[in-house]
């Protein structure tokens, strides 16, 4: 490709909307141009990009035998009421209706259209298992569209579908794609881990998630060293003490004026004992009426975690009105002593004695208490898990990094089949529902997530598996004819070794070249400059490399097609 016939409008300045490393450079180096909030076009150089993420991802599907389909992005909502999940999505599923007066979605998720598209067609055991892919338009009316294609509302994902026979079937199908993705993900150079996540609106019995470490990620990763356990923080489990709880000490609690005092912070500091020798008492309204949750006052509460140990749907933060109606307090002084509604408390509570908790009542707290002094429904693990927490594996000691989720996996089993009464006859011919599993990739964000695993101030240092080019070919002089020549010349030869080249023919000062070939991230420059080219020689750079090399003309192009080879494995 020639530079000069490409359309790439790239930006000096920092464009003032982008947030993040990622949405910045694809903005500068013309990969992006925003439309509307969260939806964006994709310009040719960031296009290449993405078009090599799909065919890595294509080619890693199809070794697995998973088929590609392409589905309609426009669903019915009698499909979505089916799976019971059209009351349920909430507002990031667009709705409207057509002419007719139907009502219809923009597809944020497949699973109803393709579990009615195989429900439909396979009868028999001997047509399963079967897992179909398709990479495809989403749309997810985030409330909150931000980072450009990080987190937009209309976003390309490969997302697939497998089903099976039996539970033994669809563990085999789950081990293929966690296999398939750690190859895409390798292939597209990534440092990433693979995490034990929560299956959220997708359900389903267990998930994992790959995500691409990157200090500027929005996710954060719980792991232990020791024994390789990591989750993601809304997952993430905690070791509790193996020591002997405390005793429960009964009645020796008494009540204290605490004017005002309604934080943790202000609590403490006024009654001068440490935020860990506090219990919060938090009122929720759930579907099971309200509730309340107890937690240390140096800790908060997951309520991933407190979601799944009651089977929620619903569960949010009580208003003002409902606390002083459940409490007899205002806001702030909430305590579990005297308390008619069910309790749940964290396990940390289990080890405490003599804490101080609210009273109930305006402008009083209590000090002295103890477990005897309430009933909770039980102990649990419902904390935020944080560095330097105990491993809920092992002995060892948790820390936490930061990443990008780029891929999920999730073993669905049962909930769409029965759902939407996906059946086969097995053997026997009695009729039995399919298995199922569910597999996404964020195509787009992958090109994202990429830089802002690599850059510096120069701009994207991108894998070449992913690059928009492998290499920029680039003539110091463009009007000194030796150096052109050269340079189109070897640009043609790399052309030959199906090498992904780009020639900088552009009328352009030197330094705009260098600038614009760093901005965008291509591993490989040649430069052919007019001193060296006296000599015989030409530079070879590499991306992310201070040095470079200088070599003969005449080798220049083997040389160049050993660094492409050795840049793309992996
Ligand atoms: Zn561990």
């Amino acid at each position: 490709m020639l530079f000069s016939k490409m359309f790439i409008p790239t930006v000096k300045e920092d464009p003032k909307e982008a947030e993040v490393i990622s949405h910045r450079l694809m903005l500068r180096a013309g990969f992006i141009r925003r439309l509307a909030s969260g939806i964006y076009t994709w310009l040719p150089l960031g296009l290449k990009s993405l078009r090599k993420v799909e065919n890595i991802i294509r080619e890693e599907m199809n070794k697995k035998g998973a088929q590609e389909i392409l589905m309609p992005f426009v669903q019915p909502k009698e499909l979505w009421e089916e799976s019971t999940r059209w009351d349920k999505y909430g507002k990031e599923l667009l709705r409207f209706f057509d002419r007719n007066n139907r009502e219809l979605c923009l597809g944020p998720t497949h699973e109803e259209v393709v579990t009615d598209l195989v429900r439909r067609e396979i009868r028999s055991y001997r047509e399963l298992p079967v897992n179909l892919y398709q990479i495809q338009t989403k749309f997810r009316d985030e409330i909150r569209p931000r980072f450009g294609v990080m987190r937009g509302r209309e976003f390309l994902m490969k997302d697939a579908y497998s089903f099976d026979v039996d539970e033994e079937g669809a563990e085999k199908s789950y081990r293929d794609m966690y296999d398939a993705y750690t190859n895409i993900f390798k292939r597209c150079g990534f440092r990433f881990r693979v995490v034990e996540a929560d299956t959220g609106q997708i359900g389903g019995s267990f998930s994992h998630e790959f995500m691409v470490l990157a200090d500027t990620g929005e996710d954060i990763i719980i792991s232990c060293d020791a024994c390789g356990y990591a989750a993601n923080l809304e997952r993430a489990e905690v070791g509790y003490p193996d020591t002997v709880p405390h005793s429960s000490k009964k009645g020796y609690f008494k009540k204290v004026d605490t004017p005002g005092q309604r934080r943790i912070d202000e609590v403490s500091s006024f009654l001068n004992v440490s935020p860990g020798e506090l219990i919060k008492t938090i009122i929720y309204n759930t579907d099971r009426g309200v509730i309340g949750v107890l937690i240390r006052g140096d800790r908060e509460i997951n309520e991933t975690k407190m979601r799944n140990l009651l089977s929620l749907d619903y569960m949010e933060l009580a208003d003002e009105t409902t606390i002083e109606d459940v409490t007899g307090g205002p806001l702030g002084f909430s305590g579990p002593i005297g308390l008619k509604i069910p309790l749940y408390a964290d396990r940390d509570i289990l080890y405490m004695e003599d804490f101080v908790v609210g009273g109930n009542e305006r402008d009083v707290h209590i000090i002295n208490a103890n477990l005897g002094d309430f009933t909770a429904e039980g102990f649990y693990d419902i904390k935020i898990a944080r560095e330097g927490d105990r491993c809920p594996r092992c002995p060892g000691t948790l820390t936490s990094t930061r990443g990008i989720e780029v891929g999920h996996i999730f073993k669905l089993g049962l909930k769409y089949s029965k759902a939407m009464k996906a059946t086969f006859l097995d053997k026997n011919g009695e009729e039995r529902y399919m298995v199922m599993g569910c597999y996404g990739i964020g195509v787009s964000r992958i090109v994202a997530a990429a830089i802002e695993q690599g850059n510096d101030e120069n701009g994207m240092i991108l894998p070449a598996a992913i690059a928009p080019f492998e290499v920029d070919v680039l003539p110091v002089n463009s009007s000194h004819a030796e150096s052109m020549e050269l340079a189109e010349a070897i640009y043609r030869q790399l052309l030959e070794k199906n090498i992904d080249v780009i020639f900088d023919d552009r009328q352009e000062r030197p330094g705009v070249k260098f600038k614009d070939c760093d901005l965008m991230g291509i591993p490989l420059r040649v430069t052919i400059g007019e001193r060296n080219l006296k000599e015989g020689l030409v530079e070879i750079k590499e991306r992310d490399k201070k040095e470079s090399i200088r070599v003969k003309k005449e080798e220049v192009v083997r040389r160049v097609e050993e660094y492409v080879e050795e840049l793309k494995r992996w």
